[in-house]
């Protein structure tokens, strides 16, 4: 179900644009700050702050959708809770894992003269403290994380992406797209973006595919390889 370097060759001529999902693509975010760590101590923070969490928080364990869930039970609590999930995946990001690959992606992009932009649900401040740390901001023309105190900018939404597209200033037959979650795929679709899905888990390949990627790969290299 992987493209072949021939197919994914084929996607990538066209493009002038890319944009990139962040945890995934380029790193592993929670690598060393599990996930499940992260969403026990945004309810901490509530409670710390004299709130209560709201039904069905006790049991999430992935942080956008915790975010979400507070959100929407409790839209006065939705700038806190998002300025404090910034604030632990600022500290998650300093133990991420790069991505195989990821960098690679970021240098042949470079090569190339196509130019990069990240997308992703986590927060743009987040996103930006990695890619300074890791030397890539120079490799990266814009950031487009979640809108503070909006989780419903979050892909599968393509708002994100269509920011990505207006600050460029071309259209989306220019752009592709790379994510690792059917909720990328979708974001793309809905913004005319056709993404190139990244099966890095058993499994995903097929639900990647079923969301409507246009190729599937299981490693960045072979996306920097055909790139360049
Ligand atoms: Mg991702």
């Amino acid at each position: 179900m992987t493209a072949t370097p021939q197919q994914l060759a084929d996607v990538l001529r066209p493009v002038k644009h890319v944009l990139l999902d962040f945890d995934g693509p380029v790193c592993s975010v929670f690598a060393g700050l599990p996930a499940p760590e992260v969403a026990r101590r945004l309810r901490e923070d509530l409670l710390a702050a004299g709130e209560q969490a709201p039904a069905g928080a006790e049991g999430a364990s992935d942080p956008p959708a915790l975010l979400r869930l507070i959100s929407d039970a409790r839209p006065d609590l939705a700038v806190s809770t998002d300025a404090a999930l910034a604030a632990l995946e600022a500290e998650a990001v300093r133990a991420a894992s790069p991505t195989p690959g990821g960098e690679s992606v970021l240098h042949a992009c470079a090569r190339s003269g196509r130019l990069v932009s990240v997308v992703s649900n986590k927060a743009g401040t987040a996103t930006e403290a990695y890619l300074a740390e890791h030397s890539l901001n120079g490799f990266v023309a814009g950031v487009f994380g979640r809108t503070p105190g909006d989780p419903s900018s979050m892909k599968a939404n393509p708002r994100l992406l269509l920011e990505a597209m207006d600050a460029a200033g071309t259209g989306p037959e220019y752009f592709i797209f790379i994510g690792d979650a059917a909720r990328d795929v979708e974001a793309g679709e809905a913004a005319s973006i056709p993404t190139i899905g990244y099966a890095n888990k058993p499994g995903k390949d097929a639900k990647l595919a079923a969301a409507g990627a246009v190729v599937i790969v299981d490693s960045m290299e072979l996306t920097s390889d055909a790139l360049t």
